[in-house]
């Protein structure tokens, strides 16, 4: 069975203007309105790509009339079809780049496929020890990718007795692609750490593996601090803070079910229980009313949901960075460590160290940056795809 849509003959598309050259330099995406016209077709329908000039064939991917990212770049040689030959060279291309990574090695929780970063567009594939999620983005990747002999592909070569799928639409009902729906989170480690993820009902896949770098750095900044981890969901960061040698850890985020998971595993983690407060409760409330009590951190992380969903909310988002980055700096202890991350793909990185600056001098406080983290290795982005490096993490030390 293949791997991908090869029954339908590949829809022709022009482009109206000429954007071959950043096209041949990889940027993977072509937007509907650089497209001549837009033909009828299922979503996920191959496409061959022509030029604006002579007609010339430029690429081949698959189309989504309906999605502004109408046609999604598989392959920037067009003489090279795309079949189950093209499918599994990019699979392996990503399997190969996760050579780091091993399943009873320290870390076996990682990012298998990460859409257009690997060259398979559309598609993500997280794995937490034996259990593998997978997510399509969107209409035109279902329409292209077949999931189950993906899945059962995935499975084979890297003995994967379970393959979930996750639905890109938040709360939409997943199902099991290989094995069973798992009955409870599944386990895996990071760096040694034991974490679990609900891979069925959890944000995202269940965990946000790309925070793992950022955890190791805070890790190694908490010996004998005391931490405030905001934002926590499942509490990443807290037990990275609990490993480094924290004197008490403080989990914050306003799911009561990840202050839950977050406190069964600080103890599934083998650290004294009474270092460790989980606290559901809405963070602007939670750290306007610290700082009214004059409470302190000697580390502090912050880690929202993105503010910018679109590049029109980017003003409101901006302001919504400057106040949480400022709450923030209002608890953090003098000399101490605030860390802030932001996961809006619309906020670039010197706009982000903008809004640190304002919110930090705002709370009276000026800042040292230590250090600039994103995305780990598992998480790799097209170099002509700016929008995919979405993760910013700035280590921050205050006056
Ligand atoms: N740092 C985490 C990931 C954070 S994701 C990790 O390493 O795993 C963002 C989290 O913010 C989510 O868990 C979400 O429930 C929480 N959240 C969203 N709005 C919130 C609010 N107003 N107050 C507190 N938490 C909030």
């Amino acid at each position: 069975m293949p791997l991908i849509e090869v029954s339908s003959t590949p829809v022709v598309l022009r482009l109206n203007r000429d954007l071959v050259r950043l096209i041949k330099r990889g940027d993977p995406w072509v937007y509907a309105d650089a497209l001549r016209d837009l033909p009828h077709a299922p979503a996920g329908t191959p496409a061959v790509l022509l030029d604006n000039r002579k007609g010339q064939a430029v690429a081949r991917g698959f189309y989504d009339p309906r999605c502004p990212v109408a046609l999604r770049i598989c392959e920037t040689d067009p003489e090279l079809k795309l079949d189950d030959r093209w499918a599994e060279r990019r699979l392996r291309g990503a399997l190969d780049l996760r050579r780091g990574f091993s399943f009873d090695g320290p870390t076996n929780g990682f990012r298998l496929l990460n859409g257009e970063g690997d060259c398979v567009p559309g598609v993500v594939a997280d794995v937490y020890g034996d259990t593998a999620v997978v997510k399509l983005d969107g209409e035109g990747p279902a329409g292209f990718w077949k999931i189950d002999e993906l899945a059962e592909w995935l499975a084979r070569e890297q003995n994967l007795p379970r393959i979930y799928e996750r639905q890109k639409e938040r709360g939409a009902a997943g199902r099991p692609l290989v094995g069973t729906t798992p009955a409870e989170p599944v386990s895996f480690r990071e760096h040694g750490l034991e974490f679990t993820a609900d891979v069925v009902r959890g944000q995202k896949t269940g965990f946000f593996l790309d925070q793992r770098d950022n955890r190791q750095l805070i890790r190694a900044w908490s010996r004998d601090a005391t931490v405030l981890n905001v934002f926590s969901y499942t509490g990443g960061f807290s037990i990275a803070a609990g490993a480094g040698g924290a004197t008490h850890v403080t989990s914050v985020d306003v799911a009561p079910a990840a202050i839950e998971a977050a406190n069964a595993h600080w103890q599934r983690n083998g650290f004294p229980a009474d270092q460790h407060t989980g606290v559901a409760a809405d963070a602007f409330e939670f750290l306007a009313q610290a700082s009214s009590e004059k409470r302190r951190w000697q580390v502090v992380v912050l880690d929202p949901p993105s503010f910018a969903p679109n590049r029109e909310s980017v003003p409101k988002a901006k302001s919504a960075y400057q106040n949480v980055i400022e709450a923030g700096a209002r608890v953090t202890a003098r000399q101490g460590l605030l860390a802030v991350a932001s996961c809006s793909s619309h906020i670039d990185l010197p706009m982000f160290l903008e809004c640190c600056e304002e919110g930090i001098s705002r709370a009276r406080r000026r800042g040292t940056v230590i250090n600039v983290g994103g995305q780990p290795t598992d998480h790799p982005t097209p170099l002509a795809l700016p929008e995919f490096r979405y993760l910013k993490f700035v280590l921050l030390r205050l006056d």
